[in-house]
């Protein structure tokens, strides 16, 4: 994109033609992306408002849009149930930190949801007890189905595919980034449960973790929940579960936990740049159907070019034969006008033709349109193209 144009089309967005801003000059849409390149039809991404990071005395901030399930609050602990009969658990709230007491159970959210995006930050206990799996344990169990170990492995072998930030059973973790027991430590998740239809899996579900910043899971593909000996297989999960921290018997901490849920996926209908054929064509016909709706409310040639558009993402006899009416009459008013006059419509009729040039160059318009020809004629008589140099 030349950043000339940026300014203009920032501003552009339906109310005015993209055609007319000359924006519209990327590769158009095709058969699996709805799209064009450039596109600005294209939604803009929500705002949300960042957080702040954690550092070991103060922790960070979630951004806007998280649901907060452990924040520092005493009273957050409701959020939090016993795992094994709902009631409230007998974890504790000590100095603004969650704390696992040991023999009461795991927790779980009363909230219950599946892909997220999920914050938390734990604190192995600074008094070095045990080793291997006995140092430090707990554990995030994303849906209450697979496991993202906790574990002291500062200076802790254990079996590499148990260590912290493993995917318990499953995979081990790419590096060893941990602090020493008594810091906080933080695991940033992106997880993906696994899609299932009618049996057969279209999806295995995956989890990517930065562990304090360091990549440690990239996009791990699940095969069913892990496990402790067994060897899991890839199976479905719920639509949706609860988070659980595990009690495996070690007074581990954690603070500043919360999650951001995610977009559905392609193969479960969400939106994507690359989609099914299926799925791309419902898709276009949706923004064309909005941009002939945003036509509507114009007048001239942005209402035109609007028209024109909307025939890059589906063919529309109506909106075609409007607009090359419309296009039809702008001609025959300019051949009109006074050679004296001409200058001053320089403007609308570079944009119309860079349209027109665009539509006949991937054929959402015939290349032999007497309107166009007659408007590149102004062009070359009055020499308005710029000299390439
Ligand atoms: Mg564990």
């Amino acid at each position: 994109m030349k950043r000339s144009a940026l300014p203009t089309l920032a501003f552009s967005l339906f109310t005015t033609a993209v055609l007319a801003e000359g924006g519209f000059y990327g590769d158009p849409p095709d058969a699996t992306h709805p799209w064009a390149i450039h596109d600005m039809n294209r939604p803009q991404p929500m705002r949300v408002e960042p957080g702040t990071f954690s550092s070991q005395e103060v922790p960070g901030t979630p951004p806007s849009d998280a649901v907060i399930l452990f924040g520092g609050k005493p009273e957050e602990i409701e959020k939090w149930i016993s795992d094994k009969n709902g009631e409230p658990t007998k974890w504790v709230v000590k100095d603004n930190v969650l704390q696992c007491v040991p023999g009461s159970g795991y927790i779980r959210t009363k909230e219950e949801f599946s892909d997220c995006q999920l914050h938390i930050e734990w604190s192995a206990p600074n008094k070095v007890e045990g080793n291997s799996q006995g140092r430090g344990n707990s554990g995030v169990f994303l849906m209450g189905q697979v496991e993202v170990q906790v574990l002291d492995n500062y200076n802790n072998p254990s079996y590499p595919d148990g260590m912290a930030s493993s995917i318990y059973g499953i995979n081990p973790p790419l590096a060893n980034p941990l602090r020493a027991p008594g810091e906080w430590q933080t695991y940033d998740i992106v997880f993906r449960r696994p899609i299932f239809k009618d049996g057969k899996e279209i999806d295995p579900g995956y989890i990517t973790v930065f562990v304090n910043g360091v990549l440690t899971q990239d996009h791990t593909p699940l095969e069913g929940g892990g496990g402790h000996m067994k060897r899991s297989k890839p199976r479905a999960f719920p639509d949706q579960g609860p988070l659980k921290i595990q009690d495996h018997g070690n007074p581990v901490r954690f603070r500043n936990i919360w999650y951001r849920p995610l977009p559905k996926r392609a193969v479960e209908g969400g939106e994507a740049s690359r989609m099914s054929e299926e799925a791309t064509a419902a898709k276009r016909a949706e923004i064309a159907k909005g941009i002939r709706e945003d036509a509507t409310k114009l007048e001239g040639n942005a209402k035109m070019l609007r028209l024109f558009e909307s025939l890059c993402y589906e063919p529309n006899e109506d909106a075609n034969h409007t607009a090359t009416l419309m296009l039809g009459a702008f001609v025959t008013d300019m051949k009109n006008t006074a050679a004296d006059k001409i200058e001053s419509k320089k403007g609308e009729i570079m944009q119309v033709t860079k349209a027109l040039r665009y539509l006949t160059q991937f054929k959402f318009i015939p290349d032999n349109l007497k309107a166009k020809a007659d408007l590149e004629a102004i062009i070359k008589a009055q020499d308005w193209e710029p000299k390439k140099k």
